[in-house]
């Protein structure tokens, strides 16, 4: 990524705030549409020195440097809503851990591990509209097939851990020994709302070719990742893009803390006629910590199921 654009150390002029504001955006889309909230605090952060009032920033807790960054989105959004996009902040599932090592350090500050991300978004009130923005009928058709198959994949619980040595999985296990203060076994079983690319090139209409490039460029566009094992799942973009669509077709629950979908986390299996709910790894944690042990009727501590 290159943060050339923002290097403002020549130019002694003094920023307005809506020039501030522009730098931002221009940031986020240079992160592909999702960047995480210390990265884009550190940008803020070389720019808000060229602002009116400048100097007295320097000073900042990093309390005060998040409230800004959300001040100046909220302003910025007013524009945006013209357009029918937004840029809105989001919790990923894996947790402030697992989220704080996927970017490199940052030089300028110490920031607290966030498993915040600020992405943007398109806000047309149908999903066909939000696809239809970026992609083709063709390529509109891959996507619905391929997320199905996402979806289903995720929902089969799987006896043993996918990958042992998955980060999110030692995460988990963590906040569980931190917060029982005992040393607590290894769930059982695991699920992951990914499928390799080999499944997802049985795809009829299109050509292996054609169905790889497609992959890739829903990748580049952040509406797909691909874990460690080369196995295929949905970015944050994808998940906040349709998530109301995801949770009426495929009756997925929101999380219980925060009210909003993750596919990463912790799920825990309901008692009969209860759907299973899907918990942020960041969600769990302040639930067992400051609410209970239990959650209707099951115990947290003792009957996950990893969500990798
Ligand atoms: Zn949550």
């Amino acid at each position: 990524m290159s943060e050339d654009t923002l290097d403002v150390s020549d130019s002694l002029d003094i920023l307005s705030e809506e020039q501030l504001c522009r730098y931002l955006l221009q940031f986020i889309f240079e992160c592909r549409g999702i960047c995480h909230e210390n990265l884009l605090l550190s940008a803020l952060m070389k720019v808000q020195e060229r602002c009116v009032n400048g100097a007295e920033s320097s000073s900042w807790s990093v309390e005060q440097w998040q409230s800004r960054l959300a001040e100046l989105i909220n302003k910025w959004n007013v524009k945006l809503s013209l357009l029918d996009y937004k840029i809105i902040r989001v919790n990923h599932g894996i947790g402030k851990k697992c989220a704080s090592n996927m970017i490199r350090n940052l030089d300028n500050f110490s920031f607290p591990d966030s498993n915040r991300f600020y992405v943007y978004v398109n806000s047309k009130t149908s999903d066909e509209m939000k696809l239809a923005t970026r992609f083709s009928a063709r390529e509109i058709e891959f996507i619905k097939w391929s997320l199905e198959r996402i979806i289903s994949a995720g929902l089969k619980i799987h006896e043993g851990i996918l990958d042992d040595d998955d980060a999110l999985v030692k995460e988990i296990d963590l906040i569980r020994r931190s917060v029982t203060g005992s040393d607590v076994p290894r769930w059982d079983n695991s699920c992951s709302f990914t499928v390799g690319s080999m499944e997802l090139s049985q795809y009829g209409p299109m050509n292996a070719l054609e169905i790889e490039g497609l992959i890739e460029k829903l990748i580049h566009l952040k509406w797909f990742y691909k874990n460690r094992r080369g196995e295929v799942g949905m970015d944050l973009k994808a998940i906040v893009e349709l998530e109301d669509n995801l949770i009426e077709s495929f009756q997925l629950v929101r999380c219980p803390v925060c009210d909003t979908l993750t596919l990463h986390g912790v799920m825990i299996n309901g008692q009969e006629n209860q759907s299973a709910t899907y918990w942020h790894a960041d969600c769990y944690q302040h639930y067992i910590t400051h609410v209970g042990h239990d959650y209707l009727g099951t115990s947290l501590i003792t009957n996950g199921i990893y969500v990798i």
